[in-house]
């Protein structure tokens, strides 16, 4: 028998205050006072021997502030009168005991040693999904990463001469190789890329843009606003659906630095329209003595089409139909991790490596270790489709989601018992991060429906939550009246722990 422990100062205190009404020697007053005495003080739940592991996991200073927080909610509880001794102890175990204690102190120690940043399974069917950290990169990239992060390495130092280095020197010929530009450099991301280009090249000069490019890309980059941070004058031309040449000819003056096209990443326009392509643009351009910028979006490095995809401009493409500056991100079509690469003539590269702003948006040395394995898989095409996680997501034939979702349905339906039905059906999947917005790839996946009657609505987002709550969260989607998880992006090992994981759905 564990002997009543002695009540600490704190114990006295919250013992007292429950008596200030006077009213010292009622049953209520008396119970509470017997059931605080009951709790073990700090030190003795500190010094046991089941707080030693914790301690040994996670230092004195965490254990003794979840041991206090604990017994601190339970006089809480226990003044309000919600708290109930432990159901599970027997009569004559204490009912707060120290185990019980350190059970609970645990397991808030686990909940905030838990990373916030969370793998998921992004069963959106959005493969490049921006909210979900958008491309996955193949192990040449992680292994350099891993790397650099645990060995000094030759950032900006030149191991031919033993000088100091330029960061940008490490990828930058890699870059050129790959795009057919005269030079190249590398920021935090193509809204960077976007903003420093602009700075260096348009301050308090005029930018002239078709109205059918100011366009607002997810999460608040938006061309006009970015173009006045720069401090650059936008000039506006054509209308939304139609812009012709003769509209940037006109508006051509001394105040211009640069003619702007922007890809329309994430909306298509159709009809009445007319556009004017970089081979009509770039003759005018330099006919004037102007550079023309492309913000390219997704820029891709390697045709599409020859896997099925749809097409979409090539980097190359572009700066051999006459860009003079194109500005792609690392991390969409082309597979690699978050950034902003800016292409083009070598004059123009060096005024924007020599602005102040590229010091505050350069790339950290993770980002150049990740970008180059992946840039150097574009040497050998006939492998991308196989080494390139991102290229090898979007090719990934229907039939193998509709395989994995066959292996998948029985411990599905399983978990979900009888208040959900789960089919195989098929779906279309998206490329994502605005690329080729209106394209759909065939696929396939699980469509889970309420089975009862009515209520199928509030049904599907407690479903939804469920999912989310998982130890790997399952982030699907509700469509059509039923939740849709598009397995084109569960590959490999993925699978196994996907399907594993549904024995702990809780609805
Ligand atoms: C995605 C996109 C951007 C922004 O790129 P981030 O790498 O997300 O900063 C800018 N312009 C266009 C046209 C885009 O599609």
């Amino acid at each position: 028998m564990t002997p009543t422990p002695p009540m600490s100062e704190t114990e006295l205190q919250h013992g007292a205050s429950s008596d200030e009404s006077g009213e010292s020697g009622t049953t209520d007053a008396r119970a509470l006072n017997a059931m605080l005495a009951q709790m073990p003080a700090v030190e003795r739940v500190i010094a046991s021997e089941d707080a030693q592991p914790l301690i040994v996991e996670y230092g004195r200073t965490q254990v003794l502030a979840a041991i206090r927080a604990t017994l601190d909610g339970w006089r809480r509880e226990a003044q309000a009168g919600t708290l109930k001794p432990d159901a599970n102890a027997s009569a004559d175990a204490a009912p707060f005991s120290i185990a019980r204690v350190i059970d609970a102190a645990s397991t808030t120690l686990q909940a905030r040693a838990q990373s916030a940043l969370r793998a998921v399974f992004n069963l959106t069917g959005t493969v490049l999904h921006t909210n979900l950290g958008r491309a996955l990169l193949p192990d040449e990239a992680v292994r350099a990463v891993v790397q650099a992060l645990t060995q000094p390495a030759n950032l900006e130092f030149d191991l031919a001469t033993g000088k100091r280095g330029d960061r940008d020197d490490l990828i930058d010929e890699l870059i050129c190789e790959l795009t057919g530009a005269e030079a190249a450099t590398v920021v935090n991301n193509n809204a960077a890329a976007v903003l420093l280009s602009l700075s260096a090249l348009a301050a308090r000069k005029d930018v002239i843009v078709s109205r059918g490019e100011l366009v607002e890309i997810g999460g608040a980059f938006r061309i006009p606003d970015i173009m006045s941070r720069a401090g650059a004058r936008l000039r506006e031309v054509g209308t939304t659906n139609r812009t012709h040449l003769k509209d940037y000819e006109a508006a051509i003056s001394e105040r211009t630095a640069l003619l702007m096209k922007v890809h329309c990443s994430n909306y298509a326009i159709s009809g009445f329209t007319k556009t004017v392509e970089l081979d009509e643009l770039a003759p005018l351009a330099r006919q004037h003595g102007l550079p023309v910028a492309v913000d390219l979006g997704s820029g891709t490095l390697a045709d599409l089409t020859q896997w099925g995809l749809p097409a979409e401009p090539t980097v190359r493409e572009t700066v051999e139909a006459g860009a003079d500056l194109v500005t792609f991100s690392g991390d969409k079509l082309l597979g690699g991790p978050q950034a902003g690469l800016i292409v083009g003539r070598k004059e123009l590269i060096a005024k924007i490596k020599k602005h102040p702003l590229k010091r505050a948006l350069r790339v950290g040395k993770l980002t150049l270790a990740a970008l180059e394995p992946v840039l150097r898989l574009y040497r050998a095409p006939e492998l991308l489709r196989e080494r390139l996680t991102t290229l090898r997501l979007l090719t990934r034939p229907a039939q193998e989601m509709h395989d994995a979702a066959t292996r998948a349905l029985p411990a599905l339906q399983r978990a979900l018992g009888d208040g959900y039905t789960a089919n195989i059906e098929p779906m279309f999947s998206q490329i994502g991060s605005g690329a080729l917005p209106v394209d759909l790839l065939p696929s396939s996946g699980l469509a889970i429906r309420h089975a009862g009657k009515g209520g199928s609505g509030r049904a599907l987002l407690k479903l939804e939550r469920a999912l989310r709550a998982l130890p790997r969260p399952v982030i699907g989607r509700i469509a059509d009246d039923a939740l849709r998880l598009d397995l084109r992006c569960v590959e490999g090992a993925d699978e196994a722990a996907f399907i594993a994981q549904f024995a702990e759905l809780r609805l």
